[in-house]
């Protein structure tokens, strides 16, 4: 028995030696979603310590910065943001008050995520607050593509190899095996979709661009006239003419928002209100970036099915 413990402490302190090398500390990393912390985790493992701010079940537009968000962003190491101006209304005061130098915007602990992805909707032309447009500087939920995830996470691999040169071989490994359960999981998304490429749906808020456009699904409205304004009686008067003219059986909802207008929708166009998770964190199940596409992509099939008849 005793030998058996010795082995056993023996192999423990092995795998120790192996799992973290000499004088570590983790890269403590703080996140502006549960989005970027799910990835984050996926090519850092037990190099990072990661924190998100935001939870996912909160709108990413408008977040109430506790006084516990402070403290993170001042110890972090590396902060990751969404960008295009996701966090505009929330994030820069928590970064000025921080007076952490290390993850000021420009310094090398400040990773804005959107710099190497896909971005939809870029505006052209005069864009101007008062028009009550939260994307200007075009449409910042492009999570919702796995491909985006990937580059993403190949983003988060290079940044954490800046931070933690020693480790570089260990993050490239971590996203060589993300890449591969995410390429697998995307086969089986595509194909649970495939049946339904060109059904068109409405959403509440511009979140789904990205995740409709690489499912082939067709976006024909939304019940917010613009992004970040509330749904008003004469835009949703249209909308319900625009769905019956177009026979459009699905409202897809976030999670955040009020359901007595799509409801409203609903019942008189005879379409069915789907509240779908936006970001990891954003329903129990959705508890990871792969998890996140599995909801989505089953619930809507499911409703896709009821609507279609296929
Ligand atoms: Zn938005």
């Amino acid at each position: 028995m005793r030998t058996l413990i010795r082995t056993l402490v023996v192999a423990a302190g092995v795998a120790l030696a192996l799992a973290r090398p000499q004088g570590f500390a983790p890269v403590r990393v703080v996140t502006t979603t549960e989005d970027l912390a799910s990835l984050a985790r996926e090519v850092g493992g037990d190099r990072v310590v990661v924190d998100a701010l935001a939870k996912g079940y909160q709108d990413p537009h408008f977040v109430d910065a506790k006084p516990s968000f402070i403290l993170l962003v001042s110890r972090a190491d590396l902060l990751i943001v969404v960008g295009r101006e996701l966090e505009l209304g929330w994030l820069p005061p928590l970064i000025n008050n921080s007076r952490n130098a290390k993850i000021q915007p420009g310094a090398a602990g400040y990773l804005d995520a959107s710099q190497t992805v896909k971005i939809l909707e870029i505006p052209t032309g005069q864009i101007t607050r008062a028009m009550g447009d939260v994307h200007p500087s075009g449409n910042p939920h492009y999570w919702l593509d796995p491909d985006n995830g990937r580059r993403m996470a190949g983003a988060i691999r290079d940044k954490l190899s800046q931070l933690a040169p020693a480790d570089a071989a260990f993050f490239a490994q971590r996203y060589a095996d993300f890449d591969r359960r995410l390429g697998e999981a995307q086969k089986r998304w595509d194909a649970t979709l495939a049946p339904y490429k060109g059904t068109k749906v409405v959403t509440y808020h511009r979140s789904w661009p990205n995740f409709m456009d690489r499912f082939g699904l067709q976006v024909i409205g939304y019940v917010e006239p613009k992004p970040g304004i509330p749904p008003s009686p004469s835009h949703t008067l249209d909308l319900i003419a625009e769905m019956k003219r177009l026979g459009v059986k699905i409202i897809v909802v976030e999670p955040y928002w009020s359901l007595k207008t799509p409801q409203s929708i609903a019942s008189q166009t005879g379409s069915e209100v789907l509240v779908l998770a936006p970001s990891v964190g954003g329903t129990k199940e959705a508890s990871d970036y792969i998890q996140l596409f599995e909801y989505d992509v089953k619930l809507l099939a499911a409703s896709l099915k009821r609507a279609t008849g296929k």
